[in-house]
């Protein structure tokens, strides 16, 4: 199961940066057959210090994240709705994402042509939300990027992102930016606000100690439509499940000593599956 998230807004605001910057790190999609092979698709690993823990004590030949999709969907323009610069082509698009990522320039450069003349955030944001609303998008879950070139702290469904910045920070290794003293990149929270937005939650799997793999799932779904986010046999013959929430395990030590503590739960049909359970399908 993939979740993904369309970048939109005027063109010129930095949505082609904030792509780029977020879809430096290749993921090997073989991974995740759901993924698409298209250029303008980027699939994103979902930041999660739980599973790098879960990791430490399952000691797995695999580590494997959970990832998110974003869209790089193409500059609206005002009018886009009546075909304005290819502008029902791009509603089309948009229809078919979670979440609306809507990209905002709130930075001054005279060298970079504004559509408008010259960037009004507010004013911006209606021209945008006004295309929305004519195909009935504005229903879609949306957060706000604000592009800036000083530093802001985020606040609910707002973040504030130097993405110039931010690409140039893609390019660089950790140690790079260590040495720099550079300030690191804050793409994590908008790849979390993302997961917030759509109201997903991880669970994880080991896989008898083989892979440790986080999962996504729509919060209020159960442990047989957890199973089949797996593997479809998971889902089809469901008998039970050995439940433990994550911190609970890597307490434990290990997966035989939660067992021998009777910390693994046998949850049913009917359990309804939380953030960071770590989950052995029985079949
Ligand atoms: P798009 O049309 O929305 O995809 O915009 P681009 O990502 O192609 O950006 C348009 C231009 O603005 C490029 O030349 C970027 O390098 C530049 N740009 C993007 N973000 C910033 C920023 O935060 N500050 C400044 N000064 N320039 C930026």
């Amino acid at each position: 199961m993939s979740f993904s998230v369309g970048i939109v807004g005027l063109p010129n605001v930095g949505k082609s940066t904030l792509f780029k910057a977020l879809t430096k790190q290749a993921v090997d999609i073989s991974n995740y057959p759901f993924c698409t092979i298209d250029p303008n698709v980027g699939v994103v690993a979902v930041p999660d210090k739980r599973l790098e823990k879960i990791a430490k004590i399952i000691k797995p030949e695999k580590i494997t994240p959970t990832v998110i999709e974003f869209v790089d969907i193409a500059g609206l323009v005002k009018n886009a709705h009546q075909g304005e610069g290819l502008g029902n082509q791009f509603l089309a698009r948009i229809q078919e994402v979670d979440a609306i990522c809507q990209v905002v320039r709130d930075f001054v450069n005279e060298k970079i042509t504004h559509v408008e003349g010259r960037p009004d955030p507010q004013r911006d944001i209606e021209i945008v939300n006004r295309e929305l609303m004519m195909k009935n998008l504005e229903k879609k879950p949306m957060l706000y990027v604000f592009n800036v070139d000083k530093e802001t702290k985020p606040s609910e469904n707002n973040i504030y992102l130097n993405l110039k910045q931010e690409a140039e920070l893609s390019e660089l290794t950790p140690e790079e930016i260590k040495e720099l003293e550079l300030e690191p990149s804050h793409l994590d929270q908008l790849i979390t606000a993302c997961y917030k937005l759509l109201d997903l939650i991880t669970f994880y799997s080991i896989k008898g100690g083989q892979e440790t793999r986080a999962w996504t799932l729509k919060r209020g779904l159960k442990a047989p439509q957890a199973g089949g986010v797996v593997h479809s046999d998971f889902e089809e013959k469901f008998i039970r499940a050995e439940v433990i929430n994550w911190q609970k395990l890597v307490e434990s030590g290990s997966w035989s000593i939660a067992r021998e503590k009777g910390l693994l739960r046998a949850e049913g049909k009917e359990y309804i599956v939380q953030d960071g359970d770590v989950i052995e399908f029985k079949i």
